[in-house]
């Protein structure tokens, strides 16, 4: 437009500025055909024409009416916007044709930034009128919908999250995503790095504390160029489908009338305990269970008794049974036992028995006074099988077997192997053959010396129990003191031991025989908070001297609870009664542990007594056991001595006394009496 300046009059120029400004008003103000004329008017003023139009569009004009016509296109730089036609004058001259042209260019330029703003604005607009419709949507929708930048706090918070979690969006903007983790530990990641956005199943906390299942998908929340700025979390309260599910669960794995595991859980728990028993070389047993006697009480008395009474039949059994013992309703009245922390498959006959004991007592039901028994057959891992629909089926066999075989049904136990069979019956016999025998005064105690090295002076006895078989002969403790021990009988072996040992000694103390310690051996079993005042009550009943008394227990006792069996010894040793640690070697003792119990003596198990002196390393744990007992202030001594060399090693190591047939046998009472009175006159 500068050459225009140049070119046109100043009158001209300044109707121009004038045009000018009511351009940019109509531009701005005026629309459609009012725009129109407007523009063809001031297309007709600023040329002095009579008759000025607008023509809008992309036409080339109208045709030529009469007289001189000036025509200009008025376009931008990519349209069209129209044509400028002025007439009713008698000539235009190149100067006119400039000043529409200019006047042109000026329409042009405005319309074309008109229509830019437009349209933008309408852009903008439009942006607006969706997000509010965006943030609408989210506030309706049931689910509540957050996002959170990428450290986890939270930037966004609908309506839906509010009545989630109760927290209204002032409070919840802001905070990290944490605040909402029903788990404390729980950290907060980048699930969505991680986990890919798939659904997931959280447990969340509302403000009001209560804390929740929720299915939670995250989506990574992205700026303009995709590069990740957080993530949108979707989560719905799925509470009580969950509750649902466990339900489902429940009636898929559980038997629903005595709430017991059903097959198909028992199944499953069976396997996975056989998997860890073969990882420990460790044994399991299953138990295959069957009523005797229900089916007459279900026909007889009817649906409602039979089920009352199989209910409570599960509650003796859970009774009966450790917590890590699986037991279920199969089917009707057939129950099954997993047995995993037993050491010896016989041990699985001791449960049977208690279980077959649990049901002896009646059951009151409805003024009924009922009575069912139970026929039990084992299968015992590894031997049998190594799963558990294997192990059942053949614990099944053995039931049926049991229940032809016993004469009575309810005491009716069987394993699937022969062998195992007999060796139960061998047990069964011992056993009862022990109840008999203590009972019958068939028990009687030998003494062995304890010699103190150097003096050769007898210091002690040990006291072991013999069975006296009236058929058998004398029976050695190694023959039923471990079945005692897996049945619990070793209890009343351990009483009547404790009563005689302190009979005897009292009767030697009163005889005026200088006072030596008389070792009992204590197990395990029989190491119990009741053991103490057993043995004040025994000491008191015999007016005996707590000097005379010595407990041997082993090392396996210790390894039970540390301040229960520290209690125990505590007591024991505040009543003067001295301890020791028999077969010492053969557990996992170490030596601070061993500092901590009131212990007197260390007593060197036989094992390595026998290596030696040819075998290196006995001897070196034989001599290590010695200085370390010197370290630690304890005597100590050495069981199972028969050869010389064994004790010239022994008497150069330090230790303190020996026992073994190279002094002498366990001797019956009167025998040992005899050789104390003899080692007496020796030393003396
Ligand atoms: P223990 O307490 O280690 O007893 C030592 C065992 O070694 C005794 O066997 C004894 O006769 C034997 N012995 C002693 N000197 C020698 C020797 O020089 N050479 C050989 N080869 N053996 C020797 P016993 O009497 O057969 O007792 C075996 C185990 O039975 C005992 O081992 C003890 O654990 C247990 N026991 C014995 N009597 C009782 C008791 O009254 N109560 C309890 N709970 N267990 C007992
Ligand atoms: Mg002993
Ligand atoms: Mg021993």
């Amino acid at each position: 437009m500068s050459d225009m300046h140049a070119l046109v009059p100043v009158d001209a120029a300044l109707d121009f500025v004038g045009g000018t400004g009511a351009v940019c008003d109509a531009v701005l103000r005026l629309r459609g055909e009012a725009l129109h004329e407007t523009l063809g008017r001031i297309a007709a003023d600023l040329l002095a024409s009579p008759h000025g139009r607008f023509l809008p569009g992309a036409g080339i004009g109208t045709a030529p009416g009469i007289g001189p016509v000036l025509r200009q296109v008025v376009a931008g730089s990519t349209e069209q916007f129209g044509i400028y036609e002025v007439t009713g004058r008698d000539a235009y001259g190149p100067d006119d044709a400039r000043l529409l042209a200019g006047l042109a260019h000026l329409t042009a330029s405005m319309l074309q930034v008109h229509s830019l703003a437009v349209r933008s604005t309408h852009a903008y607009a439009q942006m607006e009128a969706q997000l509010a419709h965006q943030s609408q949507i989210l506030d309706q929708i049931h689910e509540s919908v957050l996002t959170m930048d990428q450290m986890g706090y939270i930037t966004s918070w609908n309506r839906g999250a509010e009545e989630l979690f109760g927290y209204t969006a002032l409070e919840a903007i802001g905070r990290n995503i944490l605040f909402l983790y029903a788990d404390e530990e729980e950290e907060f990641q980048d699930f969505f790095a991680e986990r890919g956005g798939r659904m997931m199943e959280v447990r969340r906390r509302k403000k009001s504390g209560d804390v929740f299942w929720a299915s939670l998908s995250l989506s990574p929340l992205r700026d303009l160029a995709e590069r990740p700025i957080g993530l949108i979390a979707y989560l719905t309260d799925i509470t009580e489908r969950k509750q649902a599910e466990e339900q489902l669960h429940h009636l898929a794995y559980y038997d629903e009338l005595t709430g017991l595991p059903n097959r198909t859980l028992f199944a499953r728990l069976v396997d996975q305990a056989l998997m860890v028993a073969q990882r420990n070389e460790a044994a399991g047993c299953v138990l295959f269970m069957d009523l005797n006697r229900f089916k007459r009480i279900n026909d007889t008395l009817g649906r409602k008794i039979g089920d009352e009474l199989l209910r409570q039949v599960a509650q003796r059994l859970r009774d009966t049974l450790r917590d890590e013992d699986v037991v279920a309703r199969l089917s009707g009245d057939e129950f099954a036992v997993g047995l995993f922390d037993i050491r010896q498959h016989f041990e699985a006959t001791t449960v049977a028995q208690k279980l077959q004991a649990a049901l002896d007592a009646p059951f009151f039901i409805a003024g009924h006074d009922l009575r069912v028994g139970a026929s039990i057959g084992i299968s015992v891992y590894p031997q049998d099988g190594s799963d558990a629909e294997t192990l059942l089926g053949l614990a099944d066999i053995a039931m049926e077997r049991a229940k032809q075989l016993d004469a009575n049904p309810d005491r009716s136990v069987a394993f699937y192997s022969q062998d195992m069979n007999q060796g139960m019956q061998e047990r069964m016999r011992i056993e009862s053959g022990l109840r008999h025998a203590l009972g019958n005064g068939e028990l009687t105690l030998y003494y062995q010396p304890k010699f103190e090295i150097g003096t050769d002076r007898i210091v002690g006895a040990e006291a072991l129990v013999r069975w006296v078989h009236p058929e058998r002969g004398i029976v050695p403790p190694g023959e039923f003191i471990p079945l005692a021990e897996s049945t619990g009988l070793i209890v009343q072996v351990g009483e009547w031991v404790l009563e005689q040992a302190c009979a005897q000694a009292a009767i030697w103390q009163r005889a005026g025989i200088e006072p030596l310690r008389l070792a009992v051996n204590v197990s395990a079993r029989e190491f119990t908070p009741s053991l103490p005042g057993r043995v004040a009550d025994t000491l008191a009943r015999y007016q005996l001297d707590a000097s005379w008394l010595e407990l041997e227990i082993t090392e396996s006792t210790l390894m039970h609870d540390f301040e229960r069996v520290t209690a125990i010894m505590d007591d024991i040793h505040q009543l003067g009664v001295a301890l020791s640690l028999d077969d010492f070697g053969t557990g996992y003792s170490s030596l601070s542990y061993l500092k901590r119990f009131p212990i007197d003596t260390l007593k060197i198990d036989r094992s390595f007594t026998t290596g030696i002196p040819e075998d290196q390393s006995d001897c070196a744990i034989a001599g290590t056991i010695v200085s370390m007992a010197q370290q630690l202030g304890l005597r100590v001594i050495a069981e199972g001595v028969e050869t010389l060399e064994q004790l010239a090693f022994l008497r150069e190591s330090g230790c303190d006394e020996v026992q073994g047939y190279l002094y002498s046998k366990p001797l019956p009472a009167a025998d040992f009496e005899r050789s104390l009175r003899e080692n007496w006159l020796l030393v003396a």
